[in-house]
């Protein structure tokens, strides 16, 4: 065979490339089912609100275990109605991770309140309880953690310290559905719990969406008002809330999704622990960390972070990129430092855990699709990248420019 092939082509040999995440792969496996689901709503010409969403929200309550579950348009929004469910206004002020994707701290925000940053454990990326209670004052009027890449908070310390103050936890789980603290799911770890359906996350939907969960029966009731510009019905407004609703269309494509969701979970776990092999095999311990998995946790894995340490994290991923192998930056600056956010007055080493981190961190592929071929070509690559001489030039990360830039990979 290989006597017809054209030298040229034999210059550069076909290799697979191995994308950061393939949601044709998973569609592909459900496509009847989501089919039929989409049908059946166009069918019913329901696309707001109505029994598809009720049910999707049952659904949910039941798969954390909470007593009230309210979907919403985003996560975003999810966070941002917890907030104002809490009458969270301008001059309070909430604690949160700056090692986290935006929206966390663009919640606050958006709400006119004052997002304060706290540093974050070096092992789980997850907010240091110990910091959190020195950054109280009497302005603090909730705390809120987010289960960082999939791996729930020390939420023990936590809830002493939001017991002692009195102060609500707002959980921001957009990342960890599924997740357990000691046996317990986010969801039922705080006052409320915020969800995402953005497609790459573990359950993600056609497009944007998000939920909330609660034991609360008055702040479930004031949620559901919230999402309806305030309106307890009949065109009665007793207060001003916003338009975020989860679409009927998005809950019946999560509706189906769900049913396959522990299983996709369990191949993520499965994925995680033989990438543990391959780079223990490898030896690249000394130059790599892999993800800690603090005790009592059920770790779902939205994203499988290593750190690449002495200084080289950017020259591994440029020379992954080059190789065709995906891997994103989660997240490549703190949230302390964005531009945005300057008038806070944070300046560069206030947070060192979370500022060394964005700079070692390094997302490797872990969807459940992955193969064991794909698992081996993302170490060997890294194996490769690492030893090659970091004196030498750099790669040539031009090759391939649409490569990492599909739509999808926004938010992680
Ligand atoms: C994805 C995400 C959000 C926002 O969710 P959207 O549905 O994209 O609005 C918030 N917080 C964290 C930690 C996230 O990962």
């Amino acid at each position: 065979m290989s006597e017809i092939i054209p030298a040229a082509v034999h210059e550069k040999p076909t290799i697979e490339p191995v994308p950061f995440i393939d949601l044709v792969a998973q569609h592909s496996q459900i496509s009847s089912e989501i089919e039929e689901a989409v049908q059946s709503l166009f069918a019913s010409q329901r696309f707001v609100l109505g029994e598809t969403v009720a049910e999707f929200e049952a659904a949910i309550a039941r798969y954390c275990d909470a007593h009230h579950a309210i979907g919403c348009a985003s996560g975003t929004d999810a966070l941002v109605l917890s907030l104002m469910a809490l009458d969270i206004q301008p001059g309070d002020e909430v604690i949160t991770s700056p090692f986290t994707f935006f929206a966390t701290a663009g919640a606050i925000y958006r709400v006119g309140a004052t997002p304060v940053f706290v540093d974050i454990d070096p092992e789980t990326y997850n907010l240091d309880p110990s910091a959190v209670e020195t950054a109280i004052t009497s302005k603090t009027r909730a705390i809120m953690p987010v289960h960082i890449f999939g791996q729930c908070a020390e939420m023990e310390p936590l809830w002493r310290i939001a017991s002692r103050h009195e102060l609500p936890i707002i959980e921001d789980a957009c990342q960890a559905i599924g997740a357990e603290y000691h046996g317990r799911r986010a969801g039922v770890l705080g006052t409320l719990c915020c969800f995402s359906f953005f497609p790459t996350k573990n359950l993600g939907g056609a497009g944007d969406g998000g939920l909330i969960t609660t034991d609360d029966e008055q702040l479930a009731a004031r949620l559901r008002r919230l999402r309806v510009h305030g309106e307890s019905g009949q065109y009665r407004h007793i207060e001003v809330g916003i338009n975020s609703r989860l679409d009927a269309l998005q809950a019946a494509v999560l509706q189906v999704k769900l049913t396959h969701l522990d299983d996709w979970t369990e191949a993520r776990q499965k994925n995680a622990a033989q990438y543990v092999k391959l780079f223990s095999s490898a030896g690249l311990l000394d130059a790599i960390e892999l993800p800690v998995v603090a005790p009592g946790r059920r770790h779902i894995y939205n994203q499988f972070c290593i750190r690449v340490k002495h200084g080289r994290r950017d020259e591994v991923m440029n020379f992954l990129r080059q190789q065709e192998i995906g891997c994103m930056v989660y997240y490549p600056t703190s949230l302390h430092l964005q531009e945005c956010f300057q008038h806070l007055g944070y300046r560069e080493g206030d947070f060192p855990q979370s500022e060394l981190a964005s700079q070692e961190i390094l997302a490797l592929p872990i969807y459940a699709e992955l193969t064991a071929a794909q698992q081996e070509r993302v170490v060997a690559g890294i194996t490769d990248a690492l030893q090659a001489d970091s004196t030498t030039e750099e790669p040539d990360v031009v090759r391939h420019p649409n490569f990492s830039r599909d739509s999808n990979r926004r938010a992680a």
